[in-house]
C-alpha cells in the first residue's frame, strides 16, 4: 500500500503529443482514475473535439450536454460544466462535445485566444470549496489553438510516447512548440514528465525505442511502463478506465504505480514512511 499526503497546491498537467493514437487520453484518464484511486480529487478536462476522455469516464457528452466549448466560446464558468465520473467521487470531468470541432475556428477571432482556458481553470481553481489534487488535460491531435490554449494553462507537459518504430519523430516539434509557448505564453510550462506506453515486451524494438528516450530524457522518463494490454483497450467501451473495470490487470497495476511516481516526483508532497 501507498500512503500519500498531498502538497495542498493543485498541479496542471497538459497531456500533450501532436500524433494521433499514441495514448494521450488513455493516458490521461487512467493516470486519473489512479490518482483518484490513491485519494486525490481529480480534475481531467476533455479538450478533444472526439470527447474519448469523457466516454471513458463514463461521463454524458452528447451534442446538448454544457461542455468545454461553451467555456471557451461563450465563457461559461468551468463550474457549470464539471461533471462526476460515475467512477468515484474524487474524478471530475470537464466533457468535451462535437461542438469544439469548430472552435478551432471560432477561437481565431476571440480576445485573448490563447488564454481562454487558463483563464477559466485559474478561476475554477480560485473559487472551488473543494480543493483539487491535480487537473489532467487531455489534447486533440494537433498543435492548433485548442492545444495552445492547453500549454498556456498547464504547468507540467506529459507526453506519453509509443515504443514503436518512429516514436521520436515530431517530438523535436512538439518541444519547439513548447518553448515558444515558454517564451510567449507561459514560462511556467515545462517538461515534467514522458510516459512509454503500449510497451510490448515481447519485442527487442520496443526494448530500443524504450532505451532511446531514456538516453534523451533520463530525468523526464517514468520508470514505470504502460504495457500494451488488451483490458486497456477494451475498458473506453463499457465507459470505464481500466482502474476500474479490472483494477487487478496489468495495465491498471502499471497505471497506479505511474501515479504513485507522478506524486512522488513532486518536491512539494510529504511521504510517510519513505525510507
Ligand atoms: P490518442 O489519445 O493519443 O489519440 P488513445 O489513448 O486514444 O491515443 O490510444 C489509441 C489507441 O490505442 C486506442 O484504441 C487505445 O485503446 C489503444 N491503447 C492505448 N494504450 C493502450 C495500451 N496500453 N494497451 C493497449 N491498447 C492501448
Ligand atoms: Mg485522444
Amino acid at each position: 500500500t501507498v500512503d500519500v499526503r498531498f502538497s495542498g497546491k493543485t498541479r496542471v498537467f497538459t497531456v500533450a503529443n501532436q500524433k494521433g493514437g499514441v495514448g494521450k487520453t488513455t493516458t490521461t484518464v487512467n493516470l486519473a482514475a489512479a490518482l483518484a484511486s490513491l485519494g486525490a480529487r481529480v480534475l481531467v478536462i476533455d479538450l478533444d473535439p472526439q470527447g474519448n476522455a469523457s466516454t471513458a469516464l463514463g461521463v454524458p457528452h452528447d451534442a446538448d450536454t454544457p461542455s468545454i466549448y461553451d467555456v471557451l466560446i461563450d465563457d461559461f464558468p468551468l463550474a457549470d460544466i464539471i461533471q462526476k465520473s460515475p467512477e468515484s467521487d474524487n474524478l471530475l470531468c470537464a466533457p468535451s462535445t462535437i461542438h469544439l470541432a469548430g472552435a478551432e475556428i471560432e477561437l481565431v477571432s476571440q480576445v485573448a485566444r490563447e488564454h481562454r482556458l487558463r483563464t477559466a481553470v485559474d478561476d475554477f481553481l480560485a473559487t472551488t470549496p473543494e480543493h483539487l489534487d491535480f487537473v489532467l488535460i487531455d489534447c486533440p491531435p494537433s498543435l492548433g489553438l485548442l492545444t495552445i490554449n492547453a500549454f498556456a494553462a498547464g504547468q507540467e507537459l506529459l507526453i506519453p510516447i509509443q515504443c514503436e518504430y518512429y516514436a521520436l519523430e515530431g517530438l523535436s516539434q512538439l518541444l519547439g512548440t513548447v518553448r515558444m509557448i515558454q517564451k510567449h505564453l507561459n514560462p511556467r510550462l515545462h517538461l515534467s514528465t514522458i510516459m512509454l506506453t503500449m510497451y510490448d515486451g515481447r519485442t527487442r524494438l520496443a526494448q530500443q525505442v524504450a532505451d532511446e528516450v531514456r538516453a534523451h530524457f533520463p530525468n523526464e522518463v517514468l520508470k514505470t511502463v504502460i504495457p500494451r494490454s488488451v483490458r486497456v483497450s477494451e475498458a473506453p467501451s463499457f465507459g470505464q478506465t481500466v482502474i476500474a473495470y479490472d483494477g487487478q490487470s496489468a495495465g491498471a497495476v502499471a497505471y497506479r504505480e505511474a501515479a504513485v511516481e507522478v506524486l512522488r516526483r513532486d518536491s512539494n508532497t510529504q511521504h510517510e514512511g519513505d525510507a
